[in-house]
């Protein structure tokens, strides 16, 4: 890892009365989203396990109580509380067995036991579990001495989940403890969102793609690799559209036909203001724009509006840009589409340990990589050149460094805010 200051290149573009602040735009996506979200309500229903990574529509039910019964938690003799001796010991007979699976099918009386397994079900009678290491044993009997506690190593009914009660909401992903849970009620089942359709191209008439000989001036096309690798989600189907030169007709059909396809469609390149920029007319033209221009770095122009009923994304061209804006801007958004309940990012104040510079007027997303020193301190490293055509900077790190729009400097030892980068996982 490199740990640079980086220089502060003169510029005077940094602030620009006409830019949002990175929460006024979160704002608008959402507020734009909020309305487009009746049009993406369709659901499917999925058996349990094809239903792993995807987004619950429905509320469930449960339908039994977690634990089904009372049971053991050890393995040990299930006796009765008022059978533990207040000083001294007692010795009670054995009458039975309870398996799991295979529960003991009478009553315990006082003076008498059964042996019992983790997981058995607790006999009538029974409401105390002395573990087996905690007994002497003979041949049809068990001693016990003082100090057990009535109705220890009991897992009770419904003391996880009791029935009737909601045990999982509309909105929530399905991961690993949420199949288990489906399971465990016996649900083979549910209703899910339909997969969240977003188109994604390139454009710039320098892109060639993998496999292409590269002429003079031409570089391979990266950004539509680094949007299908964020994009890799259960509840996301991508339609990769390709590299689309700058050309105002292409790019115009090329809107059309995503938009006609896609709930979501996303750009990069082409939406600034040089002469090969088309993007933000073409949207404007043949859709609405919403805004594009965002007091952030990396990140200022991103076309953001709608086209039809797709939810448009028009993200920069650069590298660490496109990364940037989609992991602020369009994942909340494709969250949210999803039918996702909103989670809020986890950010954390951590102490930087290098210096760091920037001009005001633009909130910035450094690259950082977050770590814990040999006296388990967790601090933040700047990891070399921020420009913002840098990935491998981008690959070093592990989180984003985010820097107020005020702040010019932070000097060494000073807490900063981080987003660690697995904040973009649900
Ligand atoms: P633009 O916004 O189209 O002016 O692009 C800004 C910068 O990002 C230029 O240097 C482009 O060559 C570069 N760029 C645009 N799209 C891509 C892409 N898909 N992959 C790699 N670099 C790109
Ligand atoms: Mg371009």
């Amino acid at each position: 890892m490199i740990n640079t200051l980086i220089p502060v290149q003169p510029n005077c573009d940094d602030f620009d009365p006409t830019s949002l602040s990175v929460s006024q735009a979160t704002d608008r996506i959402t507020a734009l989203v909020t309305t487009t979200l009746r049009t993406v309500k369709v659901t499917e229903r999925l058996s349990c396990r094809s239903a792993f990574g995807r987004v619950l529509a429905e509320d469930i039910i449960a339908r039994l109580s977690t634990p089904p019964y009372d049971n053991s938690a050890m393995d040990g003799y299930a006796i009765d509380a008022s059978d533990i001796p207040g000083s001294d010991t007692t010795t009670l007979k054995i009458i039975g067995t309870s398996w799991a699976g295979k529960p003991f099918l009478g009553s315990v009386k006082p003076g008498e036991c059964i042996r019992i397994m983790t997981g058995a079900k607790m006999p009538q009678g029974a409401d105390t579990v002395i573990m087996q290491e905690h007994v002497t044993k003979a041949d049809s009997s068990i001693t016990i001495s003082s100090g057990h506690c009535a109705k220890q190593n009991v897992r009770y009914i419904g003391e996880d989940i009791s029935v009737g009660s909601v045990v999982l909401t509309a909105g929530k992903k399905i991961a690993a403890a949420e199949l288990g849970i489906i399971a465990s009620m016996g649900i083979s089942e549910i209703t899910v969102h339909r997969k969240l359709r977003i188109a994604i191209f390139s454009t710039g008439d320098e892109l060639r793609g993998i496999g292409e000989v590269l002429e003079d001036g031409q570089i391979y096309d990266s950004n539509r690799y680094s949007l299908f690798g964020l994009l890799q989600r259960e509840y996301i189907e991508i339609v990769d559209m390709g590299v689309i030169p700058d050309d105002r007709t292409t790019i115009e059909n090329a809107f059309e036909q995503a938009a006609s396809i896609a709930d979501v469609v996303i750009t990069s390149g082409g939406v600034s203001v040089g002469d090969a920029d088309y993007v933000k007319e073409t949207l404007e033209k043949i859709g609405s724009i919403n805004f594009w221009k965002i007091a952030m770095k990396p990140g200022r122009p991103l076309a953001f509006g709608k086209i039809n009923d797709a939810i448009f994304f028009g993200l920069p061209g650069n590298p660490v840009s496109v990364i940037a804006t989609f992991t602020q801007f369009a994942l909340p958004g494709v969250r949210a589409l999803a039918g996702l309940t909103k989670t809020n990012n986890i950010n954390y104040q951590v102490r930087c340990v290098t210096e760091l510079k920037k001009r005001a007027g633009r909130m910035d997303f450094q690259r950082g990589y977050l770590s814990v020193d040999n006296n388990g301190q967790l601090s933040v490293a700047v990891t070399g050149l921020q420009a913002s055509h840098i990935l491998s900077s981008m690959s070093y790190s592990n989180c984003f460094i985010i820097l107020p729009e005020d702040t010019t400097h932070v000097a060494i030892d000073t807490m900063v805010e981080v987003q660690p980068f697995n904040e973009w996982i649900e």
